[in-house]
């Protein structure tokens, strides 16, 4: 590891890192460092180890209670095949606890893997895109506004370079960066001449040579200080954690009262304590955490498959939730493929240029005013030259081709008149400007919106020399009908002086030359995408700096507006208020509004805070530095891989991939469905657990002949539950999932319903076995293991058939989500053929005390089973539950 670099010189610094900054490194060398240095990861990547995922399993309150159980059998039953039997339990519930987390985990790592950040750089003199995780001290690294920076380095040029390095310093402003050395006791917050690892590029570019990878860097040593991150669990798994130690407590105090009530009653204490610990097992739903993580999980994966990466699990719950989705304009509903239409200069409007050969242009063409109009195109313009594919804002890449085909030389241009300074491009000045040195001076040339370049304007170029600026009403009327045709509009303004201007100075007294419009068609798919959200009840909400006029015409064109939808629909930035709230007829308009037109990062913010306020669950689309703080606030930040900034993928809770808007669609109809089943299996797993409960207790209560044993139970909630209720998170989703309105943030897990529906299921169940008792008993008169048998086998089926309950009541019972899952029926079959096998392996069958039933016997076992769908479906499908 290299020491002080901020205080060498960039020789010195390449030098001692045997790297060349004109073309990097070469690849032989790259493997080598790749060993000696290792991967650029830090700690806060890694996952958790294996040997912690194993020990963690034996936090669970389960484990004790079951140990508690083994050791409470061993001491007043001295029944040593039972214990072990108990212990055999833990053993496989660690094991099953332990396979699930791990396949969770690595699904985790597979999503990771895909390596969303890039990076790039400069190896054997050409420019690569890397994943940053192969980054090597000695690389050259290539920066620009949005990235987010791979590793430390030492700049070796910077323009403009402006970077934001709160993850580290804890400063909010940006920082100026510069090249030269510093003294060596400079604090890390004051190395202007180093950028590091986890910082954000918010302006400008750079190149660097990268001085630390991985933990060596700042931000390793921040994180090694820091020891382990302490792990994260999901609201719903915290929900389900939070619920399962609810039913613990439950058992406890259940089964303590039963101890009671038995001595009271001068019960065989054996017997207390046996009926206490098969009620403790029988309440406490094993599976029910890890099955719902596994679903999140597999929920997760399957959307990797179709281009939408969810960063954190609990995306994947809060996007079921989202009620309203707010978008930006250009390239996420409209193609982002700008060309220029319409050119208006002096008395000149020019219709239709792509359209039209460029010759139409040959009378104006050496007029001056559109000559200044090029030169700006051409000069305040940041797109890079000379590249297969032009690379930059799609604008300016537009304004490029347009020079090109009309044959201007545009290195030549760009040689003769050198960049001295740059006011970037900003979303809230909606304007860009530079200035240039040429022959005889110096000229400023400034482009942006209408509005953001007129104020600065006091003169107007027409007939070939400045004049005084009078008719600025009848430009913004001309710039609100080219905007009304869907047209994105840009105005473009100089000054030429003598001497040069002071930077301050730079926009003042400018001369405006005229506007273009730009043609942007909105995306085809949009349409139908809007329509599926409106079935769904997700509002969709446009945000764009754009003009009214412009977001107006795209919103009519893909459906969020009415064709020739009334100019008020659409809110401009100028008239949005918060503070202090205004009149509840404004709070109402800006709830029902769809349309916000002119409005600055900070208004997106504000926006998506106010819709939070209001109880909404708010999804964002963003892509540049400025959308973070809103990427951020929204429940669901949403980013694009392809176009959006680097920062904006780090900020963001989902990436598109391939960028598509309509794939938002599939994401949300998942979220939904990874819901539904887990609300499924938690309704199903806890019925099941209730019929189990309630069949001992009223077995001890009754004091009805041979109960449920606690090892049985045991084997009905490892073996028969578990699998069904995974079956149940493997289902596709009901087909109406996108014609029903978003479930509300707060609304639980468990409602009312789902509470009447788990106690009608479990009670069904609870009947049949009972019932079966009573009748084997009483009027088949047989012998005590079997009635149990029956009882147990009963127990098995009836909670098999049971999972045919989960699916909704208005759906029918033949043609429905559960039913036509396969998984669900290789689940059934799977847990019989372990049923029958326990039988034949006689260690397991004498630990369950299994016997011989006749085919009679296993007839009345069926029926009453089936008895049990029976009854629930009648009573479901009469009171309407679930
Ligand atoms: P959105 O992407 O949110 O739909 P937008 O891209 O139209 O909206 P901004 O990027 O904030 O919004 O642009 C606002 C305005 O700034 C544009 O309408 C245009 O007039 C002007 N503008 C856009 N890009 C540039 C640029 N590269 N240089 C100068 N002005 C620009």
């Amino acid at each position: 590891m290299m020491l002080d670099p901020f205080s060498l010189s960039i020789s010195t610094v390449a030098d001692t890192l045997n790297s060349n900054i004109d073309c990097g490194l070469n690849e032989r060398e790259i493997k080598l460092r790749l060993k000696t240095y290792g991967k650029n990861e830090i700690a806060a990547n890694q996952t958790k180890s294996r040997w912690k995922i194993l020990f963690d399993q034996f936090k669970d309150p389960i484990i004790f209670i079951l140990a508690i159980a083994a050791g409470l059998t061993f001491l007043f039953n001295e029944d040593l095949p039972e214990t072990i039997a108990i212990i055999t339990v833990i053993l496989i519930t660690i094991t099953i606890g332990f396979i699930m987390e791990l396949q969770g985990i690595r699904s985790l790592e597979a999503l990771r893997k895909m390596g969303f950040i890039e990076s790039t750089v400069l190896r054997d003199g050409k420019i690569k895109t890397i994943k940053a995780s192969l980054l090597v001290p000695g690389d050259v690294l290539l920066i620009e506004a949005g990235d987010v920076v791979s590793a430390d380095a030492r700049l070796i040029t910077a323009e403009n370079l402006m970077v934001k390095e709160a993850s580290l310093t804890g400063e909010s402003r940006a920082v100026e960066k510069r090249v030269n050395s510093l003294p060596v006791n400079t604090v890390l917050s004051d190395r202007k001449n180093m950028v590091f690892k986890g910082t954000t590029v918010e302006q400008g570019s750079a190149k660097a040579i990268v001085v630390a990878t991985g933990t060596n860097t700042e931000l390793g040593k921040i994180q090694k200080m820091g020891g382990d991150v302490e792990e994260q669990r999901t609201p719903l798994e915290k929900k389900l954690n939070a619920l399962s130690k609810w039913l613990i407590w439950l058992t406890l105090i259940f089964g303590i009262l039963i101890v009671f009530t038995g001595y009271l009653r001068g019960l065989d204490m054996l017997l207390i304590i046996e009926t206490a610990v098969a009620l403790a097992v029988a309440a406490i739903p094993e599976g029910l955490p890890v099955v719902a993580t596994i679903a999140l999980a597999r929920g997760m994966l399957k959307l990797s498959k179709r281009q939408v990466i969810i960063k954190k699990m609990e995306g994947v719950e809060t996007l079921g939730a989202t009620n309203i989705i707010c978008t930006d304009k250009t390239g996420t509903l409209t193609e982002d493929k700008m060309q220029v239409h319409t050119l208006v200069f002096e008395d000149e409007i020019l219709k239709e240029i792509q359209n039209n050969s460029p010759t139409q242009l040959d009378d104006v063409k050496h007029s001056q005013a559109f000559c200044a109009l090029m030169m700006t195109s051409i000069l305040c313009n940041n797109v890079v030259l000379n590249t297969e594919q032009l690379k930059g804002d799609s604008i300016e890449i537009a304004l490029v081709q347009f020079a090109e085909k009309l044959h201007f030389d545009l290195n030549k241009i760009k040689e003769n008149n050198p960049e001295k300074t740059e006011i970037p491009f900003n979303t809230s000045s909606k304007l860009m400007a530079t200035l240039n040195k040429n022959d005889d001076g110096f000229t400023v040339y400034a482009k942006g919106a209408f509005e953001s370049i007129v104020n600065y304007c006091d003169t107007i170029l027409n007939d070939e020399k400045p004049q005084e600026f009078k008719n600025k009403r009848e430009w913004l009327s001309h710039v609100s009908d080219m905007a009304s045709q869907g047209l994105r509009v840009l105005a473009f303004a100089y000054k030429h002086q003598e001497t040069e201007p002071k930077k301050d100075d730079l926009l003042s007294h400018l001369t405006f030359i005229g506007v273009i419009g730009f043609l942007d068609p909105a995306r085809e798919d949009v349409k139908s995408t809007i329509n599926v959200y409106k079935e769904a009840g997700i509002k969709v909400v446009m945000m764009t700096g754009d003009h009214p006029g412009t977001a107006k015409k795209i919103a009519e064109e893909i459906g969020l507006l009415p064709k020739n939808a009334a100019s008020n629909c659409i809110i401009h930035g100028n008239e949005l208020q918060f503070e202090g709230q205004a009149s509840p007829t404004a709070h109402k308009n800006l709830l029902d509004a769809s349309v916000f037109a002119r409005v600055t990062p900070e208004q997106k913010l504000k926006l998506v805070t106010f819709y939070q306020e209001n109880e909404n669950v708010v999804g964002m689309f963003g892509d540049g530095i400025n959308d973070i703080p809103a990427l951020r606030k929204a429940d669901i930040g949403i980013a694009m891989g392809i176009r959006g900034t680097q920062a904006a993928r780090e900020a963001a809770d989902i990436i598109l991939k391939n960028d598509k808007f309509t794939t938002m669609e599939l994401a949300i109809s998942q979220g939904r469905a990874v819901f539904d089943h887990i609300r499924q299996f938690v309704v199903y797993l806890l019925s099941c657990n209730l019929a189990e409960v309630v069949s001992v207790g009223l077995a001890a209560l009754l004091n009805l002949p041979a109960p449920l044993l606690p090892l049985q139970i045991l084997f009905l909630n490892l073996v028969t539950d578990i699998f069904p209720a995974l079956a149940l998170g493997m289902g596709k989703g009901e087909v109406d999932i996108m014609k029903r309105p978003p479930r509300k943030a707060n609304e639980p897990i468990m409602g009312r319903k789902r509470w009447a529906s788990t106690i009608i299921y479990g009670l069904s169940i609870t009947v049949a076995v009972v019932g079966i008792t009573a009748y084997a008993y009483f009027s088949l008169q047989l012998s005590s293991v079997i009635i149990n048998n029956m009882a147990f086998y009963t127990l098995v089926l009836a909670q098999l058939f049971n999972v045919f309950n989960m699916a909704e009541s208005k759906v029918s019972f033949f043609n429905n989500e559960v039913i036509k899952n396969p998984w669900v029926w290789s689940a059934i079959a799977l847990s019989l053929i372990i049923t029958v096998s326990a039988y034949y392996i006689s260690p397991i069958s004498e630990a369950l005390f299994l016997t011989k039933l006749t085919l009679e016997q296993i007839g009345w076992v069926v029926i009453f089973a089936l008895g049990s769908l029976a009854l629930s479906q009648i009573i479901k499908r009469l009171g309407g539950t679930f």
